[in-house]
């Protein structure tokens, strides 16, 4: 089949099966399992393609059943860095970037950066690899996820110093061990909301990095309660939220004295990050 008939039939099947972005994911599918450039595309579509036809045809069907693109291939790119990812994490998101560049704009040279739920470790190891001499913690309620996280540590931030810890929130943490930033995007769907979400998320992302109990704000109240014990006076803490909780988190954060207290919104106008400073101790 020739290269311009292999991506016709590619958008056909996706757009019968209502894939959100049928030319989108085609070009990504043919450039990963058969090796043709957005370049070959345009100036090759009479191109013979022969090899890898059969492992192409089951990547596509696996996607018509509306599994994540990224799940297919195995990696999502964030913040410009290309992470491993698999069905044991949440795919990183365009939205979650927001956030990583508000912590970049307050991150000093040898910062301590705690990261509460981790996941793909993709916010803590972006803040990595674009400062200097940081010191990363991860933590994460599951093993699985951390292991991915680890992965990308080892690949993407090689010489830096990240770790990562396996615990319920703050529970194996030592006390006293304190951060001079803390940064969390928790799971934070309200738990009846999760069937109204799209089949690649509601079938196939993991159930427990989403569902943030009935009212979507549990991790939230946590995180916020920990941190007086492990966070330093002075230090950041800053959450990704969803669009419809800046303001629960905002007052969540200002009942504990958080000072600057600040909404933050995305590209397309939603509220997407809260954060602040922890108020001195006099
Ligand atoms: N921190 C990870 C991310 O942003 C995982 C978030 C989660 O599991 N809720 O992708």
């Amino acid at each position: 089949m020739i290269v311009s008939d292999i991506y016709k039939n590619t958008v056909i099947r996706f757009k019968e099966n209502e894939i959100p972005e049928p030319e989108n994911d085609t070009r990504m599918m043919m450039e990963h399992f058969l090796g043709i450039t957005r370049n070959d595309l345009m100036i090759h579509g009479d191109k013979e393609v022969t090899d890898n036809l059969e492992t192409y045809d089951k990547a596509i069907e696996r996607r018509c059943t509306r599994e994540p693109l990224q799940y297919i291939i195995g990696s999502a790119s964030f913040m410009g860095l290309d992470f491993k990812v698999s069905p044991a994490v949440l795919v990183p998101r365009s939205d979650t970037e927001i956030l990583v560049e508000e912590i970049l704009k307050d991150l000093h040279s040898g910062s301590r950066i705690l990261d509460m739920c981790t996941g793909s470790g993709c916010i803590l190891i972006s803040l990595m690899n674009y400062s200097n001499e940081c010191i990363g913690v991860g933590v994460d309620l599951s093993k699985d996820a951390l292991e991915i996280a680890e992965y990308n540590a080892s690949q993407l931030v090689p010489d830096k110093a990240v770790s990562f810890i396996n615990s319920d929130l703050f529970e194996v943490l030592g006390e006293g061990d304190k951060f001079d930033i803390i940064v969390s995007n928790p799971p934070y769907i309200a738990s009846a909301v999760i069937e109204e979400l799209m089949p690649e998320v509601r079938d196939y992302e993991p159930r427990m990095a989403l569902d943030g109990t009935e009212d979507g704000l549990y991790f939230y109240k946590k995180i916020v309660e920990n941190s007086e014990k492990y966070l330093k006076s002075g230090g950041l803490l800053a959450f990704e939220i969803g669009y419809d909780q800046g303001e629960a988190v905002k007052q969540l954060m200002l009942d504990y004295g958080y000072n600057e207290v600040e909404i933050v919104k995305d590209y397309s106008d939603m509220d997407r990050v809260v954060k602040g400073i922890k108020a001195f101790h006099l």
